[in-house]
Formats: structure tokens, sequence, C-alpha cells
């Protein structure tokens, strides 16, 4: 198998789907972390080039948010800017780190729409400025609307993208739990589980107009959940896959798909998945949890670094230990340890399609 090669920083319209090809032909996955500041977004890099794996950043609306700064007040000018000004500061470091990166937003319900449109108005300015989209990809979710609205809204959405050269990706069937305000805890079984008829209507209406890729569902869960509540049943994904290939005598795995709320998933379903077109795992409960915990434990072990300047007793300086560099770094390598393990669970270790990534500038 031939070794494709890209330039490293942000991959977009013909890269990014040399990427998707890569990921499929080679069974493995990157995982797409859901990022919330500059720091976060730095340690995902960081852990991509330490593991020599593309990687994808991803926002969710409140991520945006977050991101332009909880004292915004107009909090729908927070969400645009704030994912705008998040793809700038990717677009202008990735290179650096000797990787590629894909960059992505998660989730966007009906309510949402007027956000993608918005990031979309940036994304053509972006592309006159530059010849590239700001965004590689945004996730359009109408999984709780009806399957017709939810395609010819994506269908017209994808339209609009095509031109500047980006891909969408859509979801079918629901993930249980909730993302961020999107989704619900009370889903009907039945549905947690994608229709392989829908994925060809879908395959049907929107491969003609560009590239997209589908989140679909089986039994995949947002969140971590106690053992056993969760059945995931990946070879829903496989029947997806061949009905599309049957249907239109396509190559193997003609889909390209996403599995959502990888976080807290068996190990084994995971590596089942992967087989069957999964190149995207989103991942944010699990990159969460290993922040605060790093940081719990920095400061139950520092406790008195972040209750006096000086101590009381023997006067030491704690400043090198309260300094927010100290204790934001220590979750950083958090995210960056889980991410180790992402990687190593999606069998991306050592896959970049960097071509210079032997000469990664990160240490
Ligand atoms: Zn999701």
């Amino acid at each position: 198998m031939s070794q494709s090669s890209l330039k490293p920083g942000v991959v977009t319209g013909a890269e990014y789907l040399t990427l998707v090809k890569a990921c499929k032909d080679g069974a493995y996955a990157l995982p797409a972390v859901n990022v919330i500041s500059s720091g976060t977004i730095n340690a995902v890099m960081e852990a991509a080039a330490k593991n020599k794996a593309d990687v994808i950043i991803q926002l969710s609306n409140g991520g945006a948010e977050f991101y332009a700064g909880k004292g915004m007040t107009d909090s729908f000018q927070a969400k645009v800017l704030g994912a705008v000004s998040a793809a700038r500061h990717v677009h202008l470091l990735a290179e650096q780190y000797g990787v590629c990166v894909v960059l992505h937003t998660d989730h966007a319900n009906k309510k949402l729409i007027p956000w993608i449109e918005a990031l979309l108005t940036h994304g053509e300015a972006f592309y006159k400025e530059t010849g590239r989209p700001l965004f590689t990809s945004h996730m359009i979710d109408l999984s709780e609307e009806d399957i017709d609205f939810n395609l010819s809204e994506c269908a017209r959405l994808l339209t609009r993208m095509a031109k500047i050269d980006m891909s969408i990706e859509i979801e079918l069937g629901v993930t249980g739990g909730e993302e961020d305000g999107v989704g619900s805890d009370e889903i009907d079984n039945d549905k947690l589980y994608t229709q392989p008829e829908d994925v060809l209507k879908a395959y049907d209406i929107l491969q003609p107009i560009g590239h997209f890729s589908v989140a679909a569902s089986f039994g995949n869960v947002h969140g971590v959940y106690s053992p056993g509540n969760v059945k995931l049943r990946p070879e829903i994904l496989k029947n997806s896959q061949g009905l599309v290939q049957k249907t239109h005598n396509t190559g193997n795995n003609p889909l390209d798909l996403v599995f959502h709320g990888g976080s807290g998933s068996e190990k084994d379903k995971i590596a089942e998945a992967l087989t069957y077109g999964v190149f995207k795992m989103n991942i944010d409960t699990d990159t969460q949890f290993a922040f605060a915990q790093s940081v719990g434990n920095f400061v139950e072990h520092n406790m008195k670094a972040f209750q006096f300047q000086i101590d009381p007793v023997d006067g030491t300086p704690y400043k090198k230990l309260y300094d927010p560099r100290k204790w934001l770094r220590v979750g950083e390598e958090g995210i960056i340890s889980r991410l180790t393990e992402a990687f190593a669970d999606l069998k991306s270790y050592g896959k970049t399609l960097a071509k210079d990534s032997a000469v990664s500038k990160v240490a």
C-alpha cells in the first residue's frame, strides 16, 4: 500500500479526503477532541505530535462560547467568534507541531443552524483570503427531526459548504445522552440504532453534492455510564456499509463513519468499529476528566500553595506552585496521557501523513 503524504497543518478539501481514506484503508481512526481554550487546543496538538498521529480538533457551541469568554454578553456572537478565534489559532500553529489537524465543529441541532450559517459566512471570507476554508467540516445533528427534513437541510448546507471545499458530518439515529445541551436522556431504545435504509437515503441525496460523513448510532451514548447500561452493536455499521455497497456497486466500506460517545467505550467494540469504516471517534468526557483529575491531584498534594502566597509557619514562598502555568500545565499533561491511550485504541499511533513529521519541532 502506497503511503500518501500531506503538508503538516490544517487539512481541508482533497487533503481531508486523503486522510479519511488512509484511515479507512489502514483500519485506524483519529480521535476528535472537544476543546475549550488555547491551552486545551495546544495539549491536543502536542499529544498528536508525541504520538506521530494526525488528529481532529473540534468545538461544540458551548466550547466556542467559552473560548470567546464567559463575559461576552452576546452569547450568539460569542459562539460564532469563539469558534472563529479557535480555528484561527489552529491555522496559525498547527504546522509547527508537524502533524495534520482537522478542524471540526460538533453537534448543531435545528436551533443552532444560524450558528453554522454565521460560521460559513466567516468561512467564505477566510476562503477568499487564503484559498481554504476556516473549518474542514461542520457537524449538523438533525437526528431529532424527521429524516426528510434532516437530509434536505443537510443537502442545502452541504451545497454551500462544497463551494469552499468543506465537508459535512450528519447524524442518523440518536446518540444517547446529551452533549452540551443537545440530545436527550429519554430515548426510545430502537432509535439508538441507525437504520441502514436511512443511511442509503443519505448517500443517495448527499453523495452527488459533496463529501459527507455519518455519525451512525450503534448503541453509543455520550458521557460515561456504569458498565452494562450501554450495549454497543458495531455490526449495525457493517449492515449500513453493506446496503450502500450492494445498491451502488461500490468498493468495501463506501461510507465514512463517525463514532460519537467514544468516552468509556469497551476497547474490543472500538476495535471492531474500526473495521467497518469508522475514521473518527469523538472524545470529550474522558479528556475533561483527565484534565480535572490531574489538577485535582496537584492541588491535593500542594494544598498550602492554593491557600497562602507565603507559608504562614516557615515563610516558604509558593509562587512557583500557584502560578497558573504550573497547574494548568499539569491539566494539559493529563489530556496528553489520556489521548496517548486513545491513539493506541484507535490504532493511529505513528500513522501521521504529514511528510516532515520526523522533524516535528515538539520535544
Ligand atoms: Zn456526539
